[in-house]
């Protein structure tokens, strides 16, 4: 993952290394290459220019200027304000509030949606919570009995959904259900589409007014680059999210999706699916991923 970006601004850096003391030239090439960086990462180009100019303010103080390591000056600045683009610090999962705990997670399909819900119950189950599986995408029959499945390898009570319920009553059930059987925190898996539409949204923004969840996640694929963080931005609109859980960062070596979403949407990155395996899900850490971009 991020391997062109950690290579083009090694370059950069390589670059600077070499010239002992800069000058504002020097500040300023050094600063075109990150923009180029960031755009080939496919960053998305506000982001980028925001960026750009934190960094800049910063590099042409005296703090790097007329500093003996300026290179490492900068790379520091640059290393800060990748944490700060992505996010600052960890934003854990809010499980307050009455028990079971709703957690709504939407998403279009394919972006790895029923895996996460799984992932995150085994998650949860491995930190001593006692998660529920709710299976709400009627329309796809196979993705409740896929969910049932997962759910089944990774030990977790699954709610036995009817399909001919509407997802609105399968979610007030499903957290009857949960309640009864004393768990702790209810995962609710909503339908996805090919591409955003307005059904999907209207269900979404139903099934969150009717269950109250206390974090509306949203699962988008890493992969798919900015369509992710426009993806995020029109279901933080229409339905409101709390945090976005990135899925299959492992296989994108650019990571514009992973640098844009949280200054573009607001909205926190909780998570990162990293792999297929059920155990592949982690949580994000800004300050790792800004230390794995710089190398
Ligand atoms: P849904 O349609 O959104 O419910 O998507 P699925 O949960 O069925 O996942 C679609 C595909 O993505 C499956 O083959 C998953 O194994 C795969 N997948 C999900 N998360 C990840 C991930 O973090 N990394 C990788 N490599 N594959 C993932």
């Amino acid at each position: 993952m991020f391997e062109n970006l950690s290579e083009r601004l090694e370059g950069v850096f390589q670059r600077l290394r070499g010239k002992g003391k800069l000058t504002k030239d020097d500040v300023e090439r050094g600063l075109r290459e990150v923009r180029l960086a960031l755009l080939e990462a496919d960053v998305n180009y506000r982001v980028v220019k925001n960026f750009v100019d934190r960094v800049r303010e910063r590099a042409l103080g005296a703090e790097v200027l007329e500093s003996l390591t300026p290179a490492q000056q900068l790379i520091k600045i640059v290393h800060e304000e990748l944490i700060r683009t992505l996010g600052e610090t960890p934003a854990p999962l809010d499980l307050g509030g009455s028990r079971p705990v709703p957690i709504l997670l939407v998403g279009l399909q394919g972006s790895g949606k029923t895996t996460t819900a799984a992932k995150l119950a085994l998650f949860l189950r491995k930190k001593g919570h006692r998660p529920y599986l709710v299976p709400a995408d009627v329309y796809r029959p196979a993705a409740i009995d896929q969910l049932k499945t997962l759910a089944e390898r990774v030990g977790v009570p699954v709610y036995d959904t009817d399909p001919t319920d509407n997802p609105v009553e399968i979610a007030k059930k499903a957290l009857a259900e949960a309640k009864a059987l004393g768990r702790d925190v209810a995962i609710i898996d909503t339908a996805g589409r090919l591409h955003i539409d307005e059904a999907m949204m209207t269900e979404a923004a139903a099934i969150k007014e009717t269950v109250s969840p206390r974090e509306v996640l949203l699962v988008a694929d890493a992969m798919t680059g900015q369509d992710a963080v426009n993806i995020a931005k029109s279901f933080h609109e229409k339905v409101g999210l709390t945090g976005v859980i990135l899925t299959k960062v492992e296989g994108d070596a650019r990571g514009g999706a992973a640098l844009s979403i949280r200054e573009v949407t607001g909205c926190p990155i909780k998570f990162i699916g990293t792999g297929e395996k059920l155990e592949a899900l982690e949580v994000f850490y800004p300050d790792r991923l800004a230390s794995r971009i710089l190398g």
